[in-house]
């Protein structure tokens, strides 16, 4: 346990994360406690100096084993300056008592290639903004380089476009074939009735889009899930043509299914894609290792991956993605060799690395004592392998974000050939443009200028969403006519 006794210093958020990047897994407290690994224990003093500096952060540190570090930190006017030189100072001061660095340096956002984004955008040069992420973030040379380019490759995929004017439409799909362990997502397993009633409530919420959205550009399109390809191919049919009936299309930069678990694949299905319009899909193994996939509840095999991949080339996708996930139980570096082995064997156009992060939710977390005899490899090490054979691939990462409870505090990344990057991706990660969701567990963010926007969720229950759906709609109605949320 960590005591973190913060009096009158407003970053305690800030500094929870920092703890919790260097201390995975460990609880805090607010007060004094006997048997705190480390006591934190933070104050301002206010002292006569001239502005913009108002006095310092006073902060020690005091370890369940006699040690005891002290350090100060400047109190500013400008509350990110005060925020930032105490992170540095709290960040020293751990690495000193542990002896690690952390990839990541100080930044615990989930969204770092966005602070390089922007300052590209300002004009400055990739060297100026790594060289500032270096001495004000610490990262590390790696991810340093990792954030820059990621922004560098954004820049160029959304260069063109006016945000003011255009919007992305998402769809979700809330069905999978069987729920797998490492997942929270609310997904639901298809074959029951509840999908007819859950489209046609999902119809009548793309008709309103449709209707509210007719003056604007749609840029992107993604349907994701869950798995939308665990509906039926009928369904897919009427579904994607109900969309392409109601939409003007003249504008749109891409249109993503994401087919996802190959178990949910068939030729049919992928027909109906192709003759939607579809024009990225992704088909996602997450590791090539049978055993993992028999342990993780993933109910397909390496095969079925391998030819519904195949399946797809043949009929014509040449922007496919696949998933993969770094740090699954009981998965070495070995394993992660041959998978990229085979991953590289296809050729895909474009790869995302993810990072095993343990949601409470997840079976894996919530009935941990039943696999109480999985291991984990070391995760760091398996990133930079699956990233070496992504270079090695001709991929360049062009998104990236970081999720709590990541496996060795790392990120998720998307790679991909030259001109193949996902853009809705890019745009819903780096907020840029308003993103209207569509379906159960859905969000919408409505851009409302520089960075501001208003966010409205759909409930998350298939069944509740059909239940309350004239309720989601005349809110939808009001967000998208142009009413501030409150
Ligand atoms: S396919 Fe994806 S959304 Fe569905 S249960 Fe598995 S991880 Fe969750």
């Amino acid at each position: 346990m960590i005591s973190l006794q913060l009096q009158d210093v407003p970053f305690e958020q800030d500094v929870r994360e920092l703890f919790m990047a260097f201390f995975p897994g460990q609880s805090f407290s607010h007060v004094p406690e006997q048997d705190a690994m480390i006591s934190c224990i933070m104050e301002p003093h206010a002292e006569a100096s001239a502005a913009p500096r108002l006095g310092s952060y006073r902060s020690e540190l005091r370890t369940n084993e006699g040690r005891v570090l002290r350090f100060e930190s400047a109190w500013m006017e400008e509350r990110i300056e005060s925020k930032n030189e105490l992170k540095r100072a709290l960040y020293r001061a751990l690495t000193e008592l542990t002896g690690k660095a952390l990839p990541w340096g100080t930044l615990t956002g989930i969204r770092p290639a966005k602070l390089a984004l922007t300052r590209l955008q300002e004009g400055k040069s990739a060297d100026e903004v790594r060289a500032e992420f270096k001495r004000d973030f610490f990262l590390s040379d790696a991810r340093n380089d990792l954030c820059v380019r990621t922004a560098e490759n954004e820049l160029r995929a959304i260069r063109g476009l006016d945000f003011s004017t255009g919007y992305s439409l998402y769809i979700g799909i809330p069905f999978c074939p069987t729920t797998c362990l490492y997942c929270s997502f609310p997904s639901y397993p298809i074959g029951s009735k509840k999908s007819t009633a859950y489209l046609a409530a999902l119809k009548e919420e793309i008709r309103l889009v449709a209707e509210l959205m007719a003056e604007k550009r749609l840029d992107a399109i993604y349907v994701g899930g869950g798995t939308p390809t665990s509906l039926s191919a009928a369904e897919l049919e009427d579904l994607l043509g109900f969309v392409r009936g109601l939409f003007n299309l003249s504008a749109l930069r891409e249109f993503t299914v994401e087919a996802g678990r190959p178990d949910s694949i068939s030729r049919e299905k992928l027909i109906v894609l192709k003759e939607q319009g579809a024009d990225r899909i992704s088909i996602n193994p997450q590791t090539l290792k049978q055993e993992t996939l028999d342990l993780i509840g993933r109910f397909h095999t390496v095969d079925q991956f391998t030819e519904s991949f195949r399946l797809a080339r043949e009929l014509g996708f040449d922007n496919i993605n696949t998933d993969l996930i770094m740090g699954l139980p009981n998965e070495s570096e070995a394993d992660v060799r041959r998978t990229m082995e085979g991953i590289r064997a296809l050729s895909p156009d474009d790869v995302t690395i993810h990072s095993l992060a343990l949601k409470r939710a997840a079976r894996l977390n919530t009935k941990r004592e039943d696999y109480a005899d999985v291991s984990y490899g070391d995760a760091n090490r398996m990133v930079e392998l699956a990233s070496s054979y992504c270079e090695e691939m001709g991929l360049s990462p062009y998104y990236l974000y970081r999720q709590k409870n990541m496996a060795g505090n790392l990120e998720n990344v998307g790679w991909c050939k030259k001109g193949k990057e996902g853009l809705y991706n890019i745009l819903i990660m780096e907020e840029l443009e308003t993103i209207v969701g569509c379906g159960a567990g859905t969000t919408t963010r409505v851009m409302r200028g520089a960075g501001q926007y208003d966010r409205l969720e759909n409930v998350k229950d298939p069944g509740l969403y059909v239940e309350r759906l004239k309720e989601m709609l005349a809110k939808k109605e009001r967000a998208l006519g142009g009413d501030v949320l409150r």
